[in-house]
């Protein structure tokens, strides 16, 4: 057992129970003992593996959404390329090698990482060595300058930490919901899931989703306040310059309820206090709280799409074939990869994108035009 479960019951004993989101948050970033900081997590030898590292070409096609998201903010001299939770920085190495197609846009960007491990910012560091663009790490969205902005986070919103809450008693409305807390069994001393006792108090009920009055007793519902303050950030940002922001996660279209915090260990599905800093915790997305609070914000957005129609949309399966033109021998891999990709039964249907942008930008690539819909 980790030296972060003893730290926990320690915290535990002294201060009793603790929201779902900060021992999410303890496991997955605490300096020291948590998952992120201490470990390089991903591919095939770690515990999960993500779409650009399945194939080169999902940061291709993404570079080329950058180069119009440029275009889209009127060509301007100098722009922010910013990617949250970018991993190993092979996305942001491939997106490069695409706008290099576009050199007027290339010469024009900076590229910033919001990185909250050390481990991962180091490789991140060797990837991008040889960056046609300069490369700076910064701690948060408010570090980056001033001025033109496009913002991309792939499965960066899945390992924000989330709140839990259950409805215990549906006729008294928000007065029914109780947080689900951590706790250490009575019995045997191990950490374990309880119902607070107190209600939720009215500024935390304030921030749920619209769905959660449809909820019946006994129904769960996550929300991401995490999630909140990045869109909080976003809008700040997008107040005081033109920009757009993509994030490509797993979750559902319509809030829904149940719990859905999973621990990952080499590609299997473990306990979520089964080895508390040592796996993977991650939470599927809630799109429609998103999209709700960006309202909220009156910030424009443009509602989901699935990742199958996204890539489609960008032209993943002409780069599919020409990559595949070039590397005959190739050929099957990368048909397989595309089918990772884009396979309504891979990651086709399950992983969404979603876009949040400034006034006045127009549709981005790989988007719905709300007006065709009807
Ligand atoms: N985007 C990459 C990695 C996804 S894993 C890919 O698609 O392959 C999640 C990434 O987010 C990791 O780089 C992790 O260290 C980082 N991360 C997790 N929580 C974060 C936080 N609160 N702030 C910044 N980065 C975070």
């Amino acid at each position: 057992m980790s030296t972060l479960v003893d730290r926990i019951k320690t915290r535990i004993k002294r201060e009793g129970s603790m929201s779902v989101a900060e021992y999410m948050s303890l496991c997955l970033l605490d300096p020291k003992y948590g998952y992120y900081p201490t470990r390089d997590p991903l591919g095939s030898d770690g515990d999960f593996i993500t779409a650009p590292e399945i194939s080169q070409m999902f940061g291709e096609v993404l570079g080329l959404w950058v180069i119009q998201s440029w275009k889209d903010m009127g060509s301007p001299g100098s722009f922010n390329l910013v990617e949250m939770g970018p991993g190993r920085g092979i996305m942001m190495s491939d997106m490069l090698r695409a706008i290099n197609l576009a050199p007027d846009c290339m010469e024009n960007l900076t590229v910033y990482l919001i990185e909250a491990s050390a481990a991962l910012e180091a490789v991140q560091g060797k990837t991008l060595e040889n960056s046609p663009a300069p490369v700076y790490w910064v701690s948060s969205l408010d570090e980056v300058p001033l001025g033109p902005t496009v913002i991309i986070g792939n499965e960066y919103l899945d390992c924000l930490p989330i709140r839990q809450f259950i409805q215990t008693d549906r006729f008294a409305q928000i007065q029914g919901w109780r947080e689900r807390v951590v706790i250490l069994d009575p019995d045997t001393d191990d950490l374990t899931f309880a119902l607070s006792t107190e209600p939720v108090s009215e500024i935390v009920g304030a921030t749920f989703p619209s769905a959660h009055i449809d909820a019946k007793n006994d129904e769960l519902l996550e929300i991401c306040p995490a999630a909140h303050q990045t869109l909080d950030a976003i809008n700040d940002k997008f107040r005081m310059s033109p920009g757009r922001a993509l994030f490509i996660d797993y979750g559902p279209e319509v809030t829904e309820f149940g719990d859905t915090l999973q621990a990952l260990k080499r590609h299997e599905k473990v306990g979520v206090f089964s080895d508390p800093g040592n796996t993977d915790l991650t939470a599927r997305v809630d799109f429609a709280a998103l999209g709700e609070f960006a309202e909220s914000l009156e910030l424009p957005y443009m509602p989901t799409v699935p990742q199958h129609e996204f890539l489609s949309k960008l032209g993943i399966e002409m780069r599919a074939a020409s990559l595949a033109k070039a590397k005959p021998e190739s050929k099957a891999k990368i048909a397989r990869q595309l089918e990772r990709l884009t396979g309504e039964d891979h990651m086709g249907q399950l992983f969404k994108a979603i876009c949040f942008q400034s006034n006045g930008m127009g549709i981005p690539l790989g988007f719905r035009n709300p007006y065709d819909m009807v």
